[in-house]
């Protein structure tokens, strides 16, 4: 699998005042291959939605960098370069309601970006429109009506097409069943999964639901306080969680699976998470942390690949004090 989307030190801090900055998303390095699904999981404040739309240009860098196809994207998106990447790269949002325009029908919102980017005339663009309502399981005569005419799971379908319609390679998909009834996520989920089949879609994933993730990831992400705490391959991060915080946060999760080896009890996670203002020094997660340990407090853990006793599995990262390069995977 070649690599599609390289992020390396990514830092996105937001200031809010005199010598005062929220450090949303901290030195993030992270690769995403061709049609790979990486799971981006961690509580609300941890950086998840941040990071992906700084890698689709929606937020400036404030350092580091990323690179698609391994050519160097922008530190600040111009209106232009916003044209050059839309075919490349979009974004499916969280709220399916607030990012649709509730003046504009459905077929101008989904058409929008196709008749901006592709030069088809307006009946091509209403033929491509009502294909895609027909391909994310709504009607091609939808297209005259408006948001508010639609479910909550509707209008996310709405939003899925408008974003596939341009056929992008890289898709970030931001909490996008979180604001959906349970019924109504695994639909969506399977939609993504069938459109991910059959159009080769690389996608970023961010959610909060872990075993959502599982399913419809290749690798899970886990991130803490603008930090990635855990990477590797979603099964073996969700069954066999290393770092404190995944622990618990898999533990919280709450589909009750035989499969899972916890070595340690369900736990309800304590404490409140930090600031993003005053970051702690050393392990972020060290005031909740059931394992800390005195170097915790000063010393800040770095992602250390684990020992692999499987060829040809994704490496598992963790950030611990925990764990060395010698501990088995
Ligand atoms: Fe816990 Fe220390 Fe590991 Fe941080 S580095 S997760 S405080 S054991």
């Amino acid at each position: 699998m070649s690599d599609l989307v390289q992020i390396e030190n990514l830092v996105k801090y937001f200031d809010i005042g005199p010598d005062q900055r929220v450090h949303a998303v901290d030195d993030i390095s992270l690769t995403i291959g061709e049609r790979e699904i990486v799971g981006l999981v961690g509580e609300s404040g941890s950086g998840k939605s941040t990071l992906g739309k700084a890698v689709v240009g929606l937020h400036d860098k404030t350092s580091g960098t990323v690179k698609y196809r391994g050519e160097l994207l922008p530190q600040k998106y111009t209106p232009h370069d916003f044209q050059t990447h839309a075919t490349r790269m979009q974004m499916i949002f969280q709220d399916p309601y607030s990012s649709l325009n509730p003046r504009m029908t459905v077929g101008e919102i989904i058409g929008e970006g196709l008749k901006l980017h592709s030069g088809l005339d307006t009946a091509k663009v209403r033929e491509q429109v009502g294909d895609w309502l027909e391909r994310v399981g709504l009607e091609a005569d939808h297209m005259s009506r408006y948001p508010h005419e639609f479910s909550g799971g509707q209008r996310q379908r709405i939003g899925i097409a408008r974003a596939l319609i341009l056929e992008p390679e890289f898709v970030v998909c931001d909490e996008p069943i979180s604001a959906l009834d349970v019924s109504v996520q695994a639909q969506v989920v399977n939609l993504l999964d069938e459109l991910k089949q059959t159009m080769g879609l690389t996608l970023l994933f961010i959610a909060h639901d872990l075993s959502m993730v599982r399913y419809v990831s290749d690798r899970m992400a886990v991130m803490y306080l603008g930090s990635l705490v855990e990477i590797g391959p979603a099964d073996e991060v969700f069954f066999r969680p290393k770092h404190p915080y995944t622990q618990i946060l898999v533990g919280s999760n709450p589909e009750a699976d035989p499969k899972r080896e916890r070595s340690r009890p369900s736990t309800a996670i304590q404490g409140e998470i930090p600031s993003p203002v005053n970051v702690p020094p050393g392990c972020r997660f060290a005031n909740r942390c059931p394992e800390v340990m005195p170097t915790c407090h000063s010393e800040t853990p770095t992602l250390i690949t684990l020992k692999d006793v499987t060829a040809g599995k994704s490496p598992r990262q963790v950030a611990c004090h925990l764990f060395n390069s010698d501990t088995l995977n």
